[in-house]
């Protein structure tokens, strides 16, 4: 461990509350400290209020924040003194501790205060900094971790035993650390959950953890615990495309909804998920308890689904679930160990699913040091249910939202660098979708870097190409859902007579063939879909009202039409739905060039500005227009609906 603390970085930073956001930063851009969201920050100093008068304020980390990127509005702050009162009760009731943290809370639109708000109110430091180490849990989830804490800390941390975050850890910390706490004291170990340091400065309080989490990782080192060999994989990892789309529809079925499921086949998943001691190692819970919200208690070990789920049910039975009025969540995985495809996280979104593929990373981590130490443990399965179905966290949950229309479904889209392909990213992203973009244009690949958006540089007449393209797909997000064929060139006005034989085979090559591949391809997919295959084909007016000087364009799209056709009628049974848009005059897009813009508005006896909304509504129409209609014919409004065609044009007088 090193500290990342740098001078000339705080000098910018002026102010407690200001440092406060720079020392937890450091925290946060640590992930063997603290991972998405985990771990919070505080720091104790007043306030001016609209009297005038001095409060003693505690700030701290609001929920939905993360470390690694928070800000100044990212801390709550609450009346000071008010929490250490409650913290003096008795008991105090979930719905009661957070409401009292809420009308508390002296700034209007502050995030919600931590539940661990008045854990960090009771220790009398002004800076109060908390983590989930790996080192530590490491050390608290083996054999003897109590003995080694001890070891490890002597008598500069506090120990306080497992107990369920909220208000009873405030009380129980409170009582032991009057006990045990002296002048040497720089910190406290939470039993199975994690550490927290303190200090009168933000740098001595954040130093202090850097020290207290390095004594931990020497301690590792010294008994061969911390670079511990990772396992070779005695199997190659075997292909997505074949395998993948049928576990995630599994898991969606049991669910209740589509996932993202985004897989991990290098040599360290790999080699974890093919350990022979696997379903000993992998099936005691996890590292700390909050990871069940994410993780689940357990992975699910090979793809037996149905036995999983039926664990499930028998473990929220078990645990009293229903006889409490506890409502079961979706008993599907979030986390597959598979010997062939490796770490698989399962989430309603890429980017839940990276987060449990991130906390499952560690995990691994955390489970292959400890048992190098002696033994792997976890907290009783009780522990983890009770965090698991804590109304607090159930809270959080249901706070979500409801999820959008595409949530956990995966499209790809065909000439996605620019004009209609480019805004159907946009569509598809907006509406929850995982989108994978295709292009020529080598630039796709490094567009919007964000886990729900693939780029990949693609030629589609290439058959090669498109299998390498929906590998990475179905190994990015799972599987496939929906298929926009955009991509497409309209070359420059040619009259038949003239029409050289290489000229109309490439455009048949793109426009035509390539589709029918990409078709062909997908279909194993698109027929495992949860919620069933959706194509949309991007057709032309010129389908049903051709122009001179277009016949390869016209033709290809016309034979492209037919294709989309009878793609409805044979896939009709798969539940696949196969949907055409026949756009006009979109003039927001690569393939209108000025020249054939020039030349298409001359052959009409146009200017360019008329010829531009030359249609029954005397509109324009632009990529955006097309793209939105290709997004809802994937939706539910057109779920009854396949082998249509919809002309997005303006309206045209040659075909109403
Ligand atoms: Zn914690």
């Amino acid at each position: 461990m090193r500290s990342l603390w740098s001078d000339t970085e705080a000098n910018n930073f002026s102010g407690d509350a200001a440092l406060r956001v720079y020392s937890s930063r450091l925290l946060g851009a640590d992930s063997s400290l603290v991972l998405h969201g985990g771990g919070n920050t505080s720091v104790k100093l007043r306030m001016p209020n609209a009297l005038g008068e001095d409060e003693e304020i505690l700030l701290v980390k609001g929920s939905g924040w993360d470390l690694a990127t928070i800000e100044e509005a990212g801390f709550a702050p609450v009346r000071l003194p008010h929490l250490k009162r409650l913290a003096a009760l008795e008991s105090l009731s979930d719905t009661q501790m957070m409401n009292e943290l809420r009308t508390q809370t002296t700034r209007l639109g502050a995030p919600a205060p931590s539940v661990e708000a008045l854990l960090h109110a009771i220790l009398p430091y002004k800076f109060i900094d908390h983590t989930h180490a790996d080192a530590v849990i490491t050390l608290t989830n083996s054999t003897d971790g109590r003995s080694r804490i001890e070891e490890v800390y002597g008598d500069v941390a506090v120990i306080i035993p497992y107990v369920m975050p909220g208000f009873p850890l405030a009380r129980l910390c409170a009582e032991r650390f009057t006990k045990d706490s002296g002048p040497q004291t720089i910190g406290m170990v939470l039993m199975n959950h994690g550490i927290f340091s303190f200090g009168e400065t933000a740098r001595e309080s954040y130093e202090r953890m850097i020290s207290l989490v390095d004594r931990a990782e020497k301690y590792l080192k010294r008994k061969n615990a911390w670079e511990v060999q990772w396992d070779a994989p005695r199997q190659p990892a075997g292909k997505a495309y074949s395998e993948l789309p049928k576990l995630r529809r599994a898991i969606s079925d049991a669910a209740g909804f589509p996932v993202i499921v985004r897989r991990r086949s290098d040599d360290r998943s790999l080699g974890f998920a093919q350990r022979e001691d696997l379903d000993v190692i992998a099936t005691r819970g996890p590292a700390t308890p909050d990871h069940v919200l994410r993780t689940k208690r357990l992975p699910m070990i090979g793809r037996d689904v149905q036995k999983y789920v039926d664990e499930y049910r028998d473990y929220f039975g078990r645990n009293g679930g229903s006889a409490t009025g506890k409502v079961m969540v979706d008993p599907a995985p979030r986390v597959v160990l598979d010997p062939t495809l490796g770490l698989c996280a399962v989430g309603k979104s890429s980017a839940d699913a990276e987060v449990v593929a991130d906390i499952y990373s560690h995990t691994m981590e955390i489970i292959r040091r400890a048992t190098a130490l002696g033994t792997y443990t976890a907290l009783p399965e009780r522990e983890l249910f009770d965090v698991e179905y804590w109304d607090l966290e159930q809270a959080k949950l249901a706070k979500a939202g409801e999820a959008k229309v595409f949530s956990g479904e995966i499209a790809v889209i065909t000439g996605a660098a620019s004009g209609i392909g480019r805004a159907s990213v946009d569509s598809f992203l907006r509406r929850g979708a995982a989108v994978v973009g295709l292009d020529l244009n080598p630039t796709i690949s490094t567009r919007r870097q964000r886990p729900e958006f693939t780029g990949i540089q693609c030629d589609i007449t290439s058959e090669q190409d498109v299998a390498d393209g929906l590998e990475r797909t179905v190994n990015n997000y799972g599987g496939l859902d929906m298929l926009v064929l955009n991509a497409g060139i309209f070359p420059a006005s040619r009259p038949i007579a003239e029409l050289a034989p290489e000229e109309w085979a490439k455009v048949m090559r793109i426009n035509l063939d390539a589709n029918l591949t990409l078709l062909r391809l997908a279909y194993p997919l698109l027929k495992l879909s949860p919620r069933g295959g959706r194509v949309v084909i991007v057709g032309s007016r010129n389908v049903a009202a051709p122009g001179p000087g277009a016949a390869a364009y016209s033709a290809s799209k016309a034979g492209l039409n037919q294709l989309a056709r009878v793609a409805a009628l044979e896939w009709g049974a798969d539940r696949i739905r196969v949907n055409s848009l026949h756009p006009h005059g979109v003039f927001d897009t690569g393939i209108w060039t000025d020249e054939v813009l020039n030349s298409r508005a001359r052959m009409y006896g146009l200017t360019v500005e008329e010829y531009k909304t030359n249609n029954v509504l005397k509109t324009e129409i632009t990529s955006h227009d097309v793209a939105e209609l290709a997004a809802e014919l994937c939706g539910p409004a057109f779920a009854k609906t396949t082998g249509s065609h919809i002309p997005v044009d303006g309206g045209s007088d040659r075909v109403i």
